[in-house]
């Protein structure tokens, strides 16, 4: 397996790979991997085959965190995730360091003191999605989704993907990219493969570490209101959306350190929401438990 950190030497190995006609299959993740990134990775493997290669990126990208959020806290173990890409027959790692992806050339003292999220003045040109960006987690986290675009043309363009896989636990993150790529014409096929859960439903999240003690058994809440709104409209055909949502909101808000963000039920393709939940409809849901942010979603 290949370790590459620097942007032209993991240019020069895909131009190479495209030359000599190898697929390259690609799954951009943070770090701190668990069982649903390794799930991509095959699912890469099974686009490209065995003559293709995949590349796993690792790069805890600042530009999507916002001011108060985790950037600095997110966890990293660089070690455990490259014996598990190894593991995994991963072809390369590309895994820049903040310098590489946004330099600081000229960068003023003002933007030091803002610690090393500030806005680095070497880089100044970002991709925006201007519409299905617009709801949920695009409303809870200003700018995080044009972080992600962003990162995701970058990286698209340094490791010249033929397929890239995407995790539908990022529901409304696939629908963008996949956007992106269409809008802006990017060669590159967007896979989106489902998300892997733990046994008692909890979707697995680099962010569950942060789940200690007594969190932890609590963020099954968020599979429970997943759970709880497909009972609903099995039973009932079409179901109001603001009284579902409310009812949701209640049972979250029975565990104690539980705090809903947005529940959200909307139709996939636009993630426009609706006001009538029926079987089919798609649900998503952001719960603070403690200070832990989790998303969730699923098809009702
Ligand atoms: P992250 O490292 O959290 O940025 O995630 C990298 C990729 O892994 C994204 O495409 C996520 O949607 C995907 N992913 C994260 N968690 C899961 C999961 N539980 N199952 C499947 N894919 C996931």
């Amino acid at each position: 397996m290949r370790l590459v950190s620097n942007i032209a030497a993991m240019q020069r190995l895909a131009r190479k790979w495209q030359r000599a006609g190898t697929r390259i299959g690609f799954v951009p993740t943070m770090g701190y991997l668990h069982a649903g990134h390794l799930s991509l990775v095959q699912r890469a493997r099974r686009a490209v085959g065995k003559n293709g290669v995949v590349a796993v990126s690792i790069y805890v990208n600042p530009t999507q965190f916002g001011p108060s959020e985790d950037f600095s806290k997110y966890p990293r173990d660089l070690k455990r995730d490259l014996k598990l890409c190894r593991a995994a027959g991963v072809d390369v790692v590309f895994m820049p360091g903040d310098q590489e992806m946004y330099p600081k050339v000229g960068s003023s003292r003002r933007n030091d003191r803002t610690a090393r999220r500030a806005v680095p003045t070497g880089f100044s040109t970002y991709v925006v999605e201007d519409k299905l960006s617009q709801t949920m987690e695009g409303a809870s986290r200003p700018m995080h989704f044009r972080g992600v675009t962003t990162v995701v043309a970058k990286l698209f363009n340094i490791v010249l993907p033929d397929v890239a896989v995407f995790g539908q636990k990022d529901f409304q993150q696939a629908a963008i990219i996949k956007r992106m790529v269409a809008d802006l014409n990017f060669p590159v096929k967007i896979i989106v493969a489902p998300t892997l859960r733990e046994h008692d439903g909890l979707a697995m999240s680099s962010r569950n570490r942060y789940l200690t003690g007594n969190l932890r058994p609590q963020a099954t809440v968020l599979w429970c209101a997943i759970q709880m709104a497909r009972a609903t409209v099995k039973k009932s055909k079409a179901f109001p959306a603001a009284k579902l949502k409310a009812a949701v909101k209640k049972l979250i808000e029975c565990e104690p350190a539980a705090k809903p963000d947005y529940v959200e039920f909307f139709e996939p393709d636009t993630l426009l929401p609706i006001s009538e939940v029926t079987l089919g409809t798609h649900m998503a849901l952001a719960v603070f438990i403690g200070k832990t942010r989790l998303i969730d979603n699923a098809q009702l």
